[in-house]
């Protein structure tokens, strides 16, 4: 078959062929993945190619991570926290789900609805005002007022003294003390009675 194939663009072919620097080094299973990556391929399990193809294609912070910055700046330790928390967070897949999509910005919103012209508008169902992510998880007078009211429930019943910041009442209070995994619970459980009705 390669005698077929006319000599001038073989020749040229043969010549770019064998000025590429080889991947493989002096060991037969060893090759350079790129400059800084040697890969031993006898020892290649599936979730070392996963994490190989993970640190290929997250090369920029997620697009969900970098709007929330603009309206809570967040640092890269901090959200790196917040995603591992998750799966301490509690047991029911539905509430750890719901946890995780906001933290994505992929939940939809009143303000999404009335885009794709399934709702006739975009107002929020408590309070009136346009909605949208921002405005269902903090900004929303009917939910400021809901959380005040059940954190003071929270902290009397249970003898603590929570304040959390906003931003805490967004993605929960850092620790795994049994207090605030409770704080923890109350205020995603809260978000999702809030969304669930909107
Ligand atoms: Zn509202």
């Amino acid at each position: 078959m390669i005698s077929a194939i006319p000599s001038h663009p073989l020749t040229i072919a043969e010549q770019r062929i064998s000025s590429l620097p080889s991947i493989y080094t002096d060991s037969s299973t060893m090759f350079l993945l790129d400059p800084t990556t040697h890969v031993d391929s006898s020892e290649l399990k599936a979730n070392n190619i996963y994490q190989l193809l993970n640190n290929k294609i997250h090369t920029v912070d997620q697009t969900g991570t970098q709007k929330w910055n603009k309206s809570i700046p967040t640092n890269n330790n901090e959200w790196a926290q917040l995603f591992k928390s998750i799966p301490k967070l509690c047991k029911e897949p539905k509430l750890r789900e719901f946890h995780f999509k906001p933290l994505h910005r992929i939940v939809v919103t009143r303000k999404d609805l009335c885009k794709y012209r399934i709702k006739p508008d975009s107002d929020c169902i408590y309070c009136g005002e346009g909605d949208s992510l921002e405005h269902t998880f903090m900004n929303c007078s009917f939910r400021k007022t809901f959380f005040v009211r059940i954190l003071d429930w929270l902290n009397e019943e249970y003898q603590c003294t929570f304040v959390p910041s906003e931003k805490e009442m967004l993605f929960g209070i850092n620790g795994n003390t049994k207090a605030v995994r409770r704080l923890n619970f109350t205020l995603l459980f809260m978000k999702y009675y809030i969304y669930g009705r909107n």
